[in-house]
């Protein structure tokens, strides 16, 4: 599997360029989408995960067109925002229950068995019962992950996934990621703090003002800087 970004331009009704003719080749496994605020990592996702058209410029998902083949694309994808709310009054399983509905799990045993899986790999079983509302900051991301993943996509996209963790919470972030990337998907990343992801992702980007400034592996980065 791989995703072509060909020369992409993403300017905004108020003149703002926020992304310049950028070009990637991102293939299976975790790739990092580095830069300070501002730089444009949200814009590009955004586009990537079919809620915002670029300006100018293509991308496509193997024989996919992100314009012409949006639906198959979509059923891809697994989006998490940075800005990702609960809805309120639901509990943690009630959560990833009707996420596991929304994504197509129609038969109630198999989404219970589903569930419980993911409670278990992020560490929530024991506050299923919890209001999701009520979690830590740390669990709320957590559970923010795995709704996103209980659907199976191929393409996981997640904005700014460790901003407000404390190291402990960090370190079983990626550890969730790094048993993921072990599996036939795409995981892309953003962060403004390159020590956060460069020791799980095989390749990342750094832009800068909307710009591709490195593209390359985090070890060439490093020798580079
Ligand atoms: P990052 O995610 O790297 O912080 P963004 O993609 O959010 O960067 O933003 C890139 C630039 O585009 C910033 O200057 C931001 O203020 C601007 N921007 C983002 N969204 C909009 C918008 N809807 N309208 C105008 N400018 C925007
Ligand atoms: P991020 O960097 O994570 O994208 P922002 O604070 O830049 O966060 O953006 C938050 C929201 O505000 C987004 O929906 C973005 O599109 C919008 N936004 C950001 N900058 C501008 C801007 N200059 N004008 C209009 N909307 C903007």
């Amino acid at each position: 599997m791989q995703i072509n970004i060909q020369e992409l331009s993403k300017i905004y009704p108020n003149g703002k360029k926020a992304l310049d003719n950028v070009n990637l080749e991102i293939g299976t496994g975790m790739f990092g989408l580095l830069g300070p605020n501002g730089a444009g990592k949200s814009s590009l996702m955004r586009i990537l995960v079919t809620l915002m058209k670029p300006s100018i410029g293509s991308v496509s998902i193997d024989s996919f067109d992100l314009e012409k083949n949006r639906k198959e694309i979509r059923s891809m994808l697994g989006y998490l925002p940075q800005d990702f709310r609960f809805f309120s009054k639901l509990k943690t399983w009630e959560f990833l229950d009707y996420a596991a509905s929304l994504s197509g799990i129609k038969n109630k045993n198999i989404r219970r068995d589903k569930v419980d899986e993911w409670l278990d790999k992020v560490g929530l079983f024991d506050v299923r019962e919890r209001d999701a509302n009520k979690l830590s900051g740390g669990m709320k991301r957590r559970l923010g992950i795995a709704q996103t993943l209980i659907g199976n996509p191929k393409i996981i996209v997640v904005d700014e996934p460790t901003t407000g963790l404390d190291p402990e919470e960090r370190i079983r972030f990626r550890n969730i990621l790094s048993e993921l990337s072990q599996q036939d998907v795409i995981i892309i990343l953003s962060t403004h703090i390159v020590g956060d992801i460069s020791s799980v992702c095989n390749n990342l980007a750094l832009l800068n003002n909307g710009q591709v400034a490195f593209k390359g592996t985090p070890e060439a980065l490093i020798e580079k800087a």
